[in-house]
């Protein structure tokens, strides 16, 4: 997605103060004299940022407005090493609300709705801004936090909740529970907003049904401001963001190049307004594209796909970078696939290979179906695979999460 002349004039608004505060992004851009862009080309030459970065910033060097403007902090709950510390403005807290309040709005959530919040408070970033958004809508705000299924479910059935916000896991947690008490009828939820896990389409038809409700997926990361930077439509075709306030582009994890629209990458963020700390080029490491076209919904918001996973998942075969979930999706164009799989990357003879393994009944032909799989790759991805097809309850199953991508050229 090209960089539009009004996003151009903010992000020079955003490297002006970022080299005046002379923080580390700072320090990089005049050091590497690029203190104003004029097209894309040059936007391009401007460095990333990363993680690691943010994480020697540690405790509050990101903060890019005078102390006095400053009304809050956030963390992101890293697991390992220092966590990052992400100072807000009055204006960073306003905006992220007016954010949340469209997402809210794209979910077709009015001021009349009720929503129960799940997510936690604190030094992350859910709970409050599932909050500061359904307040700038001004819906009913049941703000309960994680836990306690037994109030959980008794506050949802008095006051009439009619929006569940949660994560994937907590949900269907939930819906098990209104199954197994027998108060389906009880329940008047009617959508839920879902956020920061990955999720299967699976999991995802089984909440919708369980409940009976229509979900929403919400992207956001504490890094940039939050939840609430973009949500799908009722179309269900990519989640819309918010372009006023961040530019996404997609970039090739490897060669750091952009991809066109459509191909996947690694998403990649700039803040356009943001003053508490903004951010450049922020590499995220989710992996996803951006949508092409325009939304039957008819929003001019761009559009973000499902995020499919995180970059650090990539393999390299043959020249071509391919992430385990394209396979998976490929896998499940075929229905007389069972749901288990297994990929083994190999080393052999100077060439790397990739190897799948599949299971199916016994009543389709193995070597035909084997050859239509290796074909569909080819064609989507773009490199020939050896697929082994073999019968049902042949490949390994384990309670834990089975491990199905092996990489044997690392061990
Ligand atoms: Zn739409």
């Amino acid at each position: 997605m090209e960089i539009s002349n009004i996003q151009i004039e903010k992000v020079n608004h955003q490297i002006e103060t970022l080299v005046a505060a002379d923080s580390f992004y700072g320090k990089k851009l005049k050091d590497a004299g690029l203190m104003h862009i004029n097209n894309q080309d040059e936007f391009e030459k401007l460095p990333f940022s990363e993680k690691k970065d943010l994480r020697e910033a540690y405790p509050l060097d990101l903060m890019t407005a005078p102390e006095k403007d400053i009304v809050r902090i956030h963390s992101s709950s890293g697991t390992t090493g220092l966590p990052v510390i992400i100072p807000y403005t009055a204006k960073d807290v306003d905006d992220w609300a007016i954010m949340f309040k469209r997402c809210y709005e794209m979910a077709g959530i009015t001021n009349m709705d009720r929503i129960q919040i799940t997510p936690g408070y604190g030094l992350w970033t859910a709970g409050i801004g599932f909050q500061n958004g359904a307040e700038k809508l001004g819906a009913m705000v049941i703000p309960m936090g994680p836990g306690n299924t037994d109030k959980q479910l008794q506050m949802m059935m008095d006051m009439k909740s009619t929006v569940l916000c949660s994560t994937s896991s907590y949900a269907l947690l939930l819906a098990e529970e209104i199954e197994k008490r027998g108060i389906k009828e009880h329940i008047h939820l009617k959508k839920g907003v879902i956020g920061s896990e990955r999720w299967g389409e699976a999991m995802r038809k089984r909440i919708s049904s369980e409940l009976g409700i229509e979900l929403y997926d919400i992207y956001g990361l504490t890094e940039i401001y939050g939840p609430g930077i973009g949500i799908n439509c009722k179309f269900d075709t990519g989640m819309h963001y918010w372009d006023d306030y961040i530019y996404i582009e997609i970039i090739d994890p490897v060669t750091l190049k952009p991809v066109p629209d459509g191909e996947m990458g690694e998403v990649v963020i700039t803040t356009l307004v943001k003053e508490g700390a903004p951010l450049i080029r922020y590499r995220t490491h989710d992996l996803s594209c951006i949508i092409p076209g325009e939304c039957p919904c008819g929003s001019k918001y761009p559009r973000l796909g499902t995020i499919m996973g995180r970059t650090d998942d990539m393999m390299k075969i043959k020249g071509v970078n391919v992430f385990p979930s394209q396979i998976e999706e490929i896998l499940k164009e075929f229905p007389v696939l069972s749901s288990e799989y297994q990929i083994r990357i190999s080393h052999l003879d100077g060439k790397d290979t990739m190897r799948i393994y599949v299971e199916t009944n016994g009543s389709v032909d193995f070597a035909e179906l084997s050859k239509q799989i290796a074909e569909r790759v080819k064609s989507r991805i773009g490199f020939t695979p050896l697929v082994k097809v073999v019968e049902v309850g042949v490949l390994p199953r384990s309670e834990k999460k089975t491990k199905r991508v092996i990489d044997e050229r690392y061990e």
